[in-house]
């Protein structure tokens, strides 16, 4: 038995959750795939997804070119961060088509067939209304999107961007939203929801006697496991043997759980999975479920089933 921290990452779950969002959107899939894949690992999933899906969504072209998305999978990326050269050649040597925010950049990446970011609310790596018309005209520009996070964005890409052009905005949060799934939709937790699962073993376990652990917890009893700030841990829920428990402390390579009198060394105290949801977790927290799963995915050994 492994020690320190396990990180499980179920690639047929991450299948199934593109398969239902296809399925229940009919449109197709821009697969957000930006910081490691939400840490479960960009390679990984990309093998295990590539025919489900449209195209890759990354944040810098660097993480398409250095995972070898199109070599990989025959699929193109699209960017979602500002572009970081104005050389066409680059973006099309690589397969990826950039967002721009500018007209000078629509103008100067006018043959790599950028995609217009447009700003409906985010005021962030988009154009301002304004400027949307000449930036069409300037790049040539046949698709646009928006970050939209209520349906209010979604209608104000609609009517900046007209019904001539390829247009999304869905992420996680909008796609129970028929209305927003225009002509593609950009999940990202959405297609990784339920797919890792992270553990540590009870290394010790004692009836506590007194004042405990830097922060002086009181409780019946607790045990400790190998897993720490370091690795991205914050107080939170656990599960042990089914049951819900709490982490009492944190430390930097250590935390501190409260265990029942049944629970012992060498029980598996499960950190996110197994029915603890990220919701759940980034609530106890705070964070977004985002978060957890790129914090969580790098606190130990990855394995993947
Ligand atoms: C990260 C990102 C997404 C995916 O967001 P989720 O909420 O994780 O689905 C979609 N669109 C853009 C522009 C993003 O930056």
């Amino acid at each position: 038995m492994p020690e320190g921290v396990t990180v499980k990452i179920d690639l047929a779950r991450i299948r199934r959750n593109v398969e239902e969002i296809s399925r229940r959107t009919r449109v197709p899939v821009l697969a957000v795939v930006k910081g490691d894949a939400y840490g479960l690992g960009i390679k990984p999933v990309v093998d295990a997804i590539a025919d489900l899906v449209e195209a890759w969504c990354v944040f810098s072209a660097a993480e398409a070119v250095d995972a070898k998305l199109w070599e990989r999978t025959g699929k193109g990326s699209i960017t979602l961060s500002p572009p970081s050269t104005n050389n066409p050649k680059f973006y099309l040597k690589h397969h990826i088509r950039p967002a721009v925010t500018t007209v000078e950049q629509a103008q100067a990446l006018r043959s790599a067939k950028p995609i217009l970011c447009i700003d409906t609310g985010m005021q962030r790596f988009a154009c301002p209304p304004s400027q949307v018309e000449a930036a069409f005209r300037a790049g040539d520009i046949s698709e646009a999107f928006t970050q939209a996070f209520n349906i209010e964005h979604v209608r104000k890409l609609k009517e900046l961007a007209g019904d001539a052009r390829t247009l999304h905005a869905a992420a996680t949060k909008l796609l129970d939203q028929p209305e927003a799934w225009l002509n593609a939709v950009r999940p990202g937790l959405a297609m990784y929801r339920g797919a890792m699962k992270v553990s540590a073993p009870l290394i010790e376990a004692h009836d506590t006697i007194g004042p405990a652990g830097y922060t002086g917890f009181i409780t019946p009893r607790h045990g400790v496991i190998l897993c720490g700030y370091s690795n991205g841990l914050k107080k939170g829920p656990c599960l042990i043997n089914g049951q819900r428990r709490n982490i009492l402390e944190v430390g930097m390579q250590s935390a501190f759980v409260e265990i029942a009198p049944t629970d012992n060394v060498g029980d598996e105290v499960i950190l996110l999975g197994d029915g603890l949801t990220e919701e759940e977790v980034a609530a106890a927290w705070p964070a977004t479920p985002q978060e957890v799963l790129v914090r969580l995915g790098k606190s130990g050994k990855q394995e993947y089933a």
